[in-house]
């Protein structure tokens, strides 16, 4: 889906649609599915570009992170974009910026830019303010902005990370494979690497 934020140039624009998007294209191994990915929200003009404010929600399943077993989830989240005309992009930052914010930037009518950030010429030279706040911020040259990378990126933020199907969970034995909530192996207990760290740090001491 493609966002036109010209259609909320007069005023706002509600809108909601369904992402069906593969686990396996999230590259998280231990996703094991995911549901739909739904979106409601508004799109409406901000001091310099735009501004998507909504909700996303999804569910799916993923491995345990010590025993594989599968653990359903379920997320609804608040989430919100900030579109600023390219122009507006911080000259310092062109460089350092990821890949996913300059896609928009594949089609380029570059007269049209111009058109977003007029009325409101304010300097924009906030320096140090960037970091936090500029996360969200998707700088464009066209008003047609590709949705899915965004909703994509959201996702990776927001699946969860190292899920234990119980907060006691056993895992597998690192040694048979067995898994250990089921019945205890027989394998001795590994050495303990804190103790070979520790060491380590002696007789490294020892030598100075
Ligand atoms: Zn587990
Ligand atoms: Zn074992």
């Amino acid at each position: 889906m493609d966002l036109n934020l010209e259609a909320a140039f007069d005023e706002p624009v509600d809108l909601s649609h369904e992402f069906e998007i593969p686990a396996g294209r999230l590259e998280r191994p231990e996703l094991v599915s995911l549901s739909k990915v739904s979106f409601t929200g508004r799109l409406e003009r901000a001091d310099l570009g735009f501004l998507l404010e909504g909700r996303l929600a999804f569910s799916g399943v993923v491995g345990c992170a010590r025993c594989l077993a599968p653990v359903p989830f379920v997320r609804k989240e608040e989430v919100s974009w900030t579109f600023m005309p390219a122009h507006e992009k911080p000259l310092e930052k062109v460089k350092a910026e990821k890949p996913r914010a300059d896609k928009p930037r594949a089609a380029k009518p570059a007269g049209k830019t111009a058109k977003a950030g007029k009325g409101a010429e304010k300097d924009d030279e906030d320096g140090d303010e960037l970091s936090v706040k500029d996360l969200d911020i998707v700088y464009y040259d066209d008003f047609v902005v590709p949705f899915d990378p965004l909703i994509e990126e959201q996702l990776q933020l927001e699946l969860p990370m190292k899920e234990l199907c119980r907060a006691d969970c056993r895992g597998l034995c690192p040694q048979c494979g067995a898994d250990r909530n089921a019945a205890p192996c027989d394998c001795a207990p590994p050495p303990d690497e804190r103790w070979k760290t520790l060491k380590t740090i002696l007789e490294t001491d020892d030598k100075n």
